[in-house]
């Protein structure tokens, strides 16, 4: 077996203060790289400043250090990347790949999703108008480590995606695709809201000759209306002080079977239990989408 550094990787972005459903993933993917023996990173996505919450990324990262977990080398803030996003870009255009869209949102709704290559041979100039990148019809597979073998086809099931916006902010898509290559990612682990736009980003991989990493999509954590726990359906951030009722908390969400005692001891001794214990197995066969424990 060759034995290439592991590096894993949480990539928050700062919308608001870590919550139960946050937490999970940040601990799942740092214990899955601690196991490993592998580096885990941190990437704060701040790549729309319209949706950041000031004092959010600071905020993160003390919750983050609070719960012990700590991170490698120092954090990377996509917001000082835009450079290598526009070479990317640049490099798409040169395979002919790129094509300009200017339908508006209305249009776009009425498609339902799936975007129907109505400006694809238009030669439309760039003001004012969305970078599409062309997919085709090959079906994109990969065995993602918890859910498994996971197909999609681009052409039927997504179409032409957006990789700059009409806004001209560079797309979630092709910026979290630059930075695992720039990173050198080999394990991605995340919320399994993110797992039907992986596709998208192994073809990006593909265009630009980057490596596919190894995936993960962990289930989600639910609020009582079973929505996903998110900032969005204001979430309860995590309180303060205590530290060691959440990690245990979310070990045990995760089935991990830590034990009751457990929860009374120091975030670092838990976090050592933790990475003893580690199971991406358990996950994969006893846990799916499910509430998240009551009070977060
Ligand atoms: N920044 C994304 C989010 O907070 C996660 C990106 C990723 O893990 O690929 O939802
Ligand atoms: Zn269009």
């Amino acid at each position: 077996m060759s034995a290439l550094p592991s590096i894993a990787r949480f990539a928050p972005s700062p919308t608001g203060p870590l919550h139960f459903g946050s937490l999970v993933s940040a601990l799942a993917s740092f214990l899955d790289a601690r196991q490993r023996n592998g580096q885990w990173l941190v990437r704060i996505e701040d790549l729309d400043p319209p949706r950041e919450v000031p004092g959010a990324s600071h905020q993160i990262l003390k919750q983050l250090e609070s719960h012990g977990l700590r991170w490698d080398g120092t954090v990377l803030y996509q917001s000082s990347r835009l450079e290598a996003y526009a070479a990317a870009l640049e490099s798409l255009i040169e395979s002919g790949l790129i094509y300009q869209c200017r339908c508006n949102r209305q249009r776009l709704q009425s498609l339902g999703g799936i975007y129907d290559g109505h400006c694809s041979q238009l030669q439309l100039p760039h003001q004012d108008c969305a970078a599409r990148l062309r997919v085709n019809s090959a079906p994109i597979s990969f065995n993602d480590q918890i859910v498994g073998q996971y197909s999609q086809n681009l052409q039927a099931e997504v179409g032409d995606f957006v990789v700059r916006r009409r806004d001209t902010l560079f797309s979630y898509q092709l910026a979290v695709v630059v930075d695992d290559q720039y990173q050198a990612i080999s394990h991605i682990m995340r919320g399994a809201d993110l797992l039907d736009s992986t596709p998208r980003q192994i073809y990006l991989q593909q265009c630009l000759n980057f490596k596919t990493p190894e995936y993960a999509h962990l289930p989600l954590a639910l609020n009582a209306e079973g929505q996903k726990l998110s900032k969005q359906n204001l979430a309860m951030g995590l309180l303060e002080g205590q530290e060691s009722q959440h990690l245990w908390a979310a070990l045990h969400w995760l089935r991990q079977s830590p034990p009751e005692p457990l929860q009374r001891q120091s975030v670092a001794e838990i976090l050592d239990w933790a990475t003893a214990h580690w199971s991406v197995q358990t996950v994969a066969e006893s846990l799916q989408n499910s509430p998240a424990p009551e009070g977060y």
